[in-house]
């Protein structure tokens, strides 16, 4: 079975946003980037199944330019045997409809078994394109999973469904599942893997290669449009509380009860 692992660049969670003039989007200038960090869980979790003989190959896909692929080498570096990068001009203003049609073709053309992906692209925060692409491919889907087990043509995936309850999902691959915090560990790329990594393949596929066209994706293709984007309100100033230890105490307890209500 091939797993397909959707990997996405987003900025550092330590950079500082800019919005572009008409609130559109995000300035990517001076950004640093980085995998997003649950695409980490996914693309470890598709190196384990390969390690224990349930996956043939691993394969990354990302939708994104050419300045994507110091990403997707450091996924080559931690085990991934290649890599798909779609980038078309005809992809510029998708929304995750335009994205989600892009990945599912990819991974079709691929015959992928199992598609793991982030629970969420922390930059975007949407979610939504890996059931898209699990509809899109007439799969199951399981979203933020921490605990995944594959038998045979099956798979056993487990979440948090609040208040400590868990909820055990069971069903029949093709799957895509969604990866969240705790489901494994990932590992850093050691100096072999990058050195092994030069030579793997990043096979770069346009929208013709992949059966689609402007209608199915691209500023043309939107269902979703954002035009508000904005920064969060500044954070107050924080108050230090002056005094003694034990009326310090008191007046800290009172303000999280009668001003921030947490307590
Ligand atoms: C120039 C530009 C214009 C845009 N215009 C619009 C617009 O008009 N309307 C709109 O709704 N959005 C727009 N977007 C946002 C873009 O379409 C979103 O990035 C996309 O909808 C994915 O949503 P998300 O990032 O929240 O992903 P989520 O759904 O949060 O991602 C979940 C998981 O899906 C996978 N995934 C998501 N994206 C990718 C990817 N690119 N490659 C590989 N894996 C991926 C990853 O595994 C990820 O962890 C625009 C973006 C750009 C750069």
């Amino acid at each position: 079975m091939k797993v397909g692992v959707c990997l996405k660049q987003v900025p550092a969670t330590d950079t500082r946003i800019r919005i572009n003039g008409d609130a559109t989007a995000i300035l990517t200038d001076d950004v640093k980037f980085e995998i997003n960090p649950y695409d980490e869980f996914a693309l470890e979790e598709g190196l384990r199944l390969k390690q224990a003989g349930k996956a043939t190959e691993v394969i990354t896909f990302t939708l994104a330019g050419a300045d994507a692929d110091p990403r997707i080498r450091d996924g080559l570096a931690r085990g991934a045997d290649r890599a798909v990068r779609i980038d078309d001009p005809g992809l510029a203003g998708s929304d995750a409809l335009g994205v989600a049609r892009a990945l599912a073709a990819a991974l079709k053309a691929e015959g992928v078994g199992l598609v793991l992906c982030g629970r969420q692209a922390v930059d975007g925060d949407s979610g939504v394109v890996p059931a898209m692409v699990a509809e899109l491919l007439g799969a199951a889907q399981v979203s933020w999973v921490d605990k995944l087990t594959i038998e045979g043509g099956s798979f056993t995936a487990q979440r948090a469904a609040g208040g400590g309850v868990r909820e055990v999902v069971q069903g029949a691959l093709p799957a895509v599942i969604t990866c969240d915090k705790g489901l494994n560990e990932p590992r850093y790329a050691t100096l072999p893997g990058i050195m092994k990594a030069k030579a793997k393949p990043i096979a770069v596929k346009k929208l013709g290669d992949l059966g689609l066209g402007g209608g199915d994706v691209g500023a043309g293709a939107v269902v979703v449009t954002h035009n508000n984007m904005g920064q969060p309100p500044a954070r107050p100033a924080g108050r230090m509380i002056g005094g003694d230890a034990a009326s310090a105490v008191s007046e800290l307890v009172r303000l999280l009860r009668d001003e921030a209500k947490v307590i």
